[in-house]
């Protein structure tokens, strides 16, 4: 595993306080819209009932997929959530069928309940000054950085998306972004834009340009490991969105843990309860 290299001269700006998650509720929702994005990606859109808590940007929910048919998903299935709408009391997913829980989930009908638990987990922190920030996504990446752009625009702060995928027709939410003000750069494998030494080129120009004061990344562990070595070498403050197989959610089965980075220490940490969002120096990609 490649560790970033420190300079000791670069100074990591003090962390902001990360916002301490609120009691989760299990909800009956009901399925407002449920349409493919493209041939991997699916978006579902649920109303919820009045006076539920809505979740931040990098939280998540517990899906209770439904059974029949020959699948019967056991565990719930964790889904960041892509778009939050609380003045409509709406919640969206943008997901991939993957096995048995996204594949029950793929047959629900507009007008279907779908039981649903949160949100859960700790979500993305902005810097506390208006810095510009950067995302970095990829794969299911691109739905979890999906709301961070408007919470970020909302809050003064430039964005810029720097958005990675096999080709063109699978990345998503790039007009969404824009749509929402961030400034969009797309990199692909099919167009040979998206090796670490392009994506870390242009790191470094939104740097030199003054663009990144954070960054924050999700769905690669290469990527990962890149923006921690650009976010060390010039003091970033940064955040990584992690997935993990979890099984309750909440903290107690411990299935998701993963290993992180503390002090020069190894320490272990649930995903579902203390992240899924991470400060990402301390993670281990
Ligand atoms: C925080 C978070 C956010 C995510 N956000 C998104 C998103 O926005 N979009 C998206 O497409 N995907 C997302 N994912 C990934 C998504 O949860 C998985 O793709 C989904 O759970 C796959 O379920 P499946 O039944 O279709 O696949 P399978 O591979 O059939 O099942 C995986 C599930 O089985 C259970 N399971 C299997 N083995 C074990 C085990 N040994 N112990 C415990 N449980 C087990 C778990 O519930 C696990 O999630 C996210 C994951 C996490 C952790």
């Amino acid at each position: 595993m490649m560790m970033p290299m420190l300079d000791p001269d670069v100074v990591p700006p003090a962390a902001p306080a990360r916002p301490v998650p609120g009691r989760p509720l299990e909800i009956e929702a009901l399925v407002r819209e449920h349409v493919c994005v493209n041939d991997e990606y699916r978006y579902l859109s649920l109303d919820l009932p009045d006076g539920v808590p809505h979740a931040r940007p990098g939280q998540f929910y517990h899906l209770l997929c439904p059974g029949g048919d020959g699948l019967e998903p056991f565990f719930r299935r964790p889904m960041s959530v892509y778009r939050v709408e609380p003045e409509r009391n709406r919640v969206g997913f943008l997901y991939k069928v993957t096995g048995t829980g996204t594949a029950a989930m793929a047959r629900l009908w507009p007008g279907d309940g779908f039981n649903i638990f949160g949100p859960l987990g700790i979500g993305f922190t902005l810097p506390a000054d208006t810095a510009p920030i950067v995302l970095l996504g990829r794969g299911v990446g691109l739905a979890t950085m999906g709301p961070l752009v408007p919470f970020a625009r909302e809050n003064g702060h430039r964005v810029t998306a720097v958005l990675s995928a096999r080709a063109p027709e699978l990345l998503m939410s790039v007009e969404e972004m824009r749509i929402a003000g961030a400034d969009v750069l797309t990199v692909t494998d099919s167009e040979g834009t998206s090796a670490v030494p392009h994506v870390e080129g242009l790191l470094e120009d939104l740097v030199a340009q003054g663009r990144c004061g954070a960054l924050y990344v999700c769905g690669s562990s290469r990527l990962t490991r890149l923006a921690q070595s650009v976010a060390a070498r010039h003091g970033l403050f940064g955040e990584v969105a992690l997935e993990q197989q979890m099984a309750c959610g909440v903290g107690v089965c411990f299935c998701c843990v993963r290993p992180f980075r503390e002090n020069g220490e190894t320490v272990h940490r649930r995903v579902c309860c203390e992240g899924p969002v991470f400060p990402l120096a301390e993670a281990l990609a």
